[in-house]
């Protein structure tokens, strides 16, 4: 899980891609980097951390040029190096490329093995070098990105939101499921591309539209134009954007997210009500979930656990030590709020049920006399392979676990999982349009040793559409 951003903008940009980035910092806090061409030449910076810990003032002044993109890195175990920090740079026939993706391929291994086959060499680990890898290759057979893009999506299996700065001109495009998100706005000079909406707002751009899954867009000096390149049955929007991964603030794929959130609070009502005394957030992540159930359960909402705003997402600490210790310090209970209180906490998710145990321990601690806990999203019984770092079947605490007996291991007075029916429904796409791997154990793609539910992909001698400067939704 990763945020990208490519801006065209006479205006500058150095600046507006930190902000950008600034806006997803929460789809990945391991790593930042912005590269981006003055005309001329490339000019990049990365480094490890936050984006305010990666870029100064004196940075971004060296970042020249009037079109660029960037990237925030979510940590995935193993690879944490330096060189699989992104975008990726390099130099082909004299033309600077530059490469941000968001997502994760299942086929990198065969495809990494046939580059390596014809004596090709790798610098990363990263899945995100095969698109580039395949798009030089396709340039240097055809010479058109389009072909190239094509090409790449008749190769590529699995999950990419990608952009692409070749010489200056970004190209974005997402694969024909569109299973991770991306967008088009426009800033006050240009044009650009962004992971979320929050992204546009931000830097007051006007968001204009998703790219549609198998799309290519083109933004260059001149404007914007967009081209089809595949097209799917149907569609694999990733169910977990809506559930935790996206801000409650974007509106991906035409939904706003805190709306899904709240209406899921409603329904967790209506699926498994309870007396109690209040209705809290384990915050922030179930604080929109919670706001629902309130509403719909006409109890208080209370809060009774304040988060410290200033450290990370505890999930970023690699080992389990580390991911215990910092619960703690990241949240504390209002006893004035629990002491012999019957208390509903609201949560979007339970992965590996660490976090939960500990945070009803605390409730408890502090005097709480019943913890009932209720879930935005069902219970997570299988591994994600398209970008969601969730962990094996065997650490998901779900995973041959009944619903009873993951409430006694968390120690809650009663816990409830909204049905997938519902959140189906919160979201409002058919369920054919949405990735529920996770889930379910079935996957919109084939990946070996896993069910899979896969439509036909087609795909079209796509010409660009919009007119040049004429782009509209
Ligand atoms: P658990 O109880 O499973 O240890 O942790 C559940 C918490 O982790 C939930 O509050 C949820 O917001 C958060 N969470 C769920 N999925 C992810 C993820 O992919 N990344 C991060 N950082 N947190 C997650
Ligand atoms: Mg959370």
């Amino acid at each position: 899980m990763c945020g990208i951003v490519g801006i065209e903008d006479a205006g500058g940009i150095s600046i507006q891609l930190y902000y950008a980035l600034y806006a997803l910092q929460h789809r990945g806090q391991e790593s930042a980097g912005i590269s981006t061409f003055d005309g001329t030449s490339l000019h990049k910076f990365k480094g490890s951390g936050l984006v305010a810990d990666v870029f100064s003032p004196s940075v971004l002044s060296d970042l020249k040029g009037t079109a660029g993109i960037g990237h925030v890195r979510y940590p995935t175990t193993g690879s944490n190096l330096p060189e699989n920090i992104q975008p990726l740079n390099f130099q082909y026939q004299n033309q600077s490329i530059s490469i941000a993706h968001n997502g994760n391929l299942v086929n990198t291994c065969e495809l990494r093995a046939e580059y390596e086959r014809s004596g090709q060499i790798f610098i990363t680990t990263t899945d995100t070098e095969i698109i580039a890898k395949i798009l030089i290759n396709a340039l240097s057979n055809s010479g058109s990105v389009e072909d190239a893009v094509s090409i790449c999506m008749h190769k590529l299996v699995g999950s990419y939101a990608t952009i692409i700065m070749i010489d200056g001109v970004l190209y974005g495009f997402r694969d024909p499921l569109g299973i991770k998100p991306l967008g088009i706005g426009k800033t006050e000079h240009g044009y650009m591309l962004a992971s979320e909406s929050v992204a546009m707002d931000a830097l007051s751009a006007k968001f204009i539209r998703d790219v549609k899954p198998g799309e290519l867009v083109r933004i260059d000096a001149e404007g914007v134009r967009c081209m089809q390149v595949a097209v799917a049955g149907k569609c694999a929007h990733c169910i977990f954007e809506y559930i935790y991964f996206a801000r409650a603030d974007s509106v991906i794929d035409g939904v706003l997210v805190y709306d899904v959130r709240r209406q899921i609070g409603r329904k967790l009502h209506d699926e498994a009500p309870v007396n109690a005394d209040s209705v809290g957030a384990l915050p922030d992540s179930g604080t929109a979930y919670a706001i629902g159930y309130a509403e719909q359960s006409k109890i208080p909402y209370v809060e009774s656990l304040m988060k410290n705003r200033y450290m990370g997402r505890t999930f970023i600490m690699p080992t389990q030590k580390e991911r215990e210790k910092a619960v703690r310090i990241k949240l504390n209970p209002i006893p004035a709020h629990l002491k012999d209180k019957s208390v509903v906490l609201v949560d979007d998710s339970i992965v590996r049920g660490t976090t939960s145990k500990r945070i009803i321990g605390l409730v408890r601690d502090a005097g709480a006399r019943e913890v009932h806990v209720r879930v935005g999203s069902p219970a997570i019984k299988a591994p994600c392979y398209l970008g969601v770092d969730f962990p094996t079947r065997e650490e998901l605490i779900a995973h041959n676990r009944s619903e009873e007996e993951v409430r006694k291991s968390i120690t809650a007075t009663s816990l409830h999982h909204i049905s997938l029916e519902a959140l189906i429904e919160a979201i409002g796409f058919a369920p054919d349009d949405l990735c529920t791997g996770c889930l379910t154990g079935c996957y919109p793609l084939p990946i070996e040793g896993e069910k899979a539910k896969t439509c036909n992909v087609d795909f079209v001698d796509g010409t660009y559409q919009a007119k040049l400067g004429s782009f509209e939704a």
